[in-house]
């Protein structure tokens, strides 16, 4: 049981952070997964690391989300490569900061292509593969920032976060007739790249704010998206999983130093 040895998975957004991990949780459990994101060193750099971790195949495809044709062609690749698509993972984000008085709609608008029209593409790009493959998955990685909280500078990424959850209920129900789920996970503070590159301070407060202690790794989400994938899981869809360690839990400070 549990096993995701020959499944051909897609992982966007898949060169670095929460990403990276998701695919690197697949690669080791003997998956066949194809990375996909926009900067071609990151996707060879990469595929190198990944291609050493499990029995599985690793390629890498060059997407922009927010392009639907460019979504196609990724689906096509990992077709052309596999045979076939079983999983999806719907990672690929950005999260810029504007306050509403910064905020410009073209700003607003590069959020909401990547963030929410990227997750509508690369779904509808990979569904004829999803479907034939009768246990298809689709994993989003939305957010706490959005649905469940809110941080000033990031409105519109809340929105976005908070719209793949609107997305997923519904395509849930419309996929479910071809045996494709569609699941969300909401991480809280995930130790990446870009957080590292803020020092062990800035990561040390971060971590006061969770009752686990510690922020979380993106194998952390990798773990959550694999059992979301697995045939076992087939009677769990439209539905999201927070994973923060507790970090959304305490009602007050109070319950943090209590
Ligand atoms: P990250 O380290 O910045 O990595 C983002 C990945 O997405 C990169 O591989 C990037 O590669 C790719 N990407 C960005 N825009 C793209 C586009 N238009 N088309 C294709 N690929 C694109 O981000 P992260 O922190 O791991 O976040 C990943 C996901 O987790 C996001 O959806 C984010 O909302 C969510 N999340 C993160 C955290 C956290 O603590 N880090 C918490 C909650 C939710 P290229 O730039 O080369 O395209």
């Amino acid at each position: 049981m549990f096993t995701l040895v020959d499944k051909n998975v897609i992982v966007t957004g898949a060169t670095k952070g929460i990403g990276y991990g998701i695919a690197a949780v697949f690669a080791t459990a003997g998956a066949n997964v194809a990375i996909a994101a926009r900067s071609q060193p990151d996707i060879d750099t990469a595929v190198t690391k990944l291609d050493a971790l499990g029995s599985g195949r690793v390629i890498g495809v060059t997407v922009d989300v927010a392009d639907p044709q460019s979504c196609q062609a990724m689906a096509d690749a990992a077709v052309a490569a596999f045979g076939g698509i079983d999983v999806l993972c719907v990672n690929a984000g950005i999260f810029p900061e504007a306050s509403l008085d910064t905020m410009t709609p073209a700003g607003l608008a590069s959020v909401l292509d990547v963030n929410v029209k990227g997750t509508f593409f690369s779904v509808q790009a990979c569904l004829e593969g999803l479907a034939k493959s009768g246990a298809g998955r689709v994993v989003i990685t939305s957010s706490i920032t959005g649905p469940v909280t809110g941080f000033p500078g990031w409105s519109h990424y809340g929105a976005s976060k908070a719209a793949q959850l609107g997305f997923m209920r519904t395509a849930a129900i419309e996929l479910a007739p071809r045996k494709i789920t569609v699941n969300a996970i909401l991480p809280g503070n995930i130790v990446t790249e870009g957080l590292i590159d803020k020092g062990e301070e800035y990561l040390a407060s971060m971590a006061r704010a969770i009752p686990a202690g510690m922020l979380g790794e993106p194998e952390d989400i990798g773990h959550v998206a694999a059992f979301l994938a697995t045939d076992e899981a087939r009677f769990i869809t439209g539905q999201s999983i927070v994973v923060d360690g507790g970090q959304t839990l305490p009602e007050s400070l109070d319950a943090l130093t209590g």
